[in-house]
């Protein structure tokens, strides 16, 4: 998303938000590694304590750690990691942050999917987005970006090689420190790499 907002000519200041998310530390990791990478500053770090209630700190609802490795289900999956206002919650930290340097808009990174299936999530469909902005825009005067709504994950990795970033630098999996490969994120990673590259070997 940074890339592509720095393509726009957007002026970006990398935002990483410490909710206790059980892959905080490989995703703040990620977030360096892509902000040096685009030259940008570093991320400012936010970190929210209190949060850390079984459903939030073992999103994903299983071990990764156990290796046991099923047949994704993406679906059943992605119900099972919702965690409700997180989103909303995220957007208002990053308005709060856009107010504190005078930033014209706060952006989020959510994606889209291949266009065949509904949004996996209440909170990533372009009316939730709109309405979030309206409301934010009551108090503030903000922008609410959500560059890669219009994309699915292939679409997404596509997008990334077009602007020669590397995927490996980005970090997808909710569990934990390491891919589970079996969470929604991974999932979905993992079939956003196969279709595009499959593509990819296919048109060559
Ligand atoms: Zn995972």
């Amino acid at each position: 998303m940074c890339a592509l907002l720095v393509k726009q000519g957007w002026q970006v200041a990398p935002l990483f938000i410490d909710y206790q998310q059980r892959a905080r530390a490989a995703e703040r990791r990620a977030a360096h590694r892509i902000a040096m990478r685009l030259e940008l500053p570093p991320p400012i770090v936010i970190a929210v304590t209190g949060l850390g209630g079984k459903r939030l700190t073992l999103i994903g609802g299983h071990d990764g750690a156990r290796g046991r490795i099923e047949a994704p289900d993406l679906a059943t999956a992605a119900r099972r990691e919702f965690v409700p206002q997180r989103n909303l919650f995220l957007l208002t930290l990053a308005c709060i942050v856009a107010y504190q340097h005078g930033s014209q808009a706060a952006a989020i990174g959510v994606i889209g999917n291949d266009g065949t299936r509904q949004h996996r999530y209440p909170d990533i469909v372009p009316s939730y987005l709109a309405a979030a902005g309206r409301l934010f825009g009551r108090s503030q005067d903000i922008r609410i970006l959500a560059p890669l709504l219009r994309y699915a994950k292939s679409a997404v990795v596509q997008l990334g090689e077009r602007l020669h970033l590397d995927v490996e630098l980005t970090y997808s999996c909710n569990t934990g420190p390491r891919p589970c490969l079996t969470c929604a994120s991974c999932v979905e990673r993992i079939l956003g790499l196969a279709k595009f590259y499959t593509r990819d070997i296919r048109s060559t």
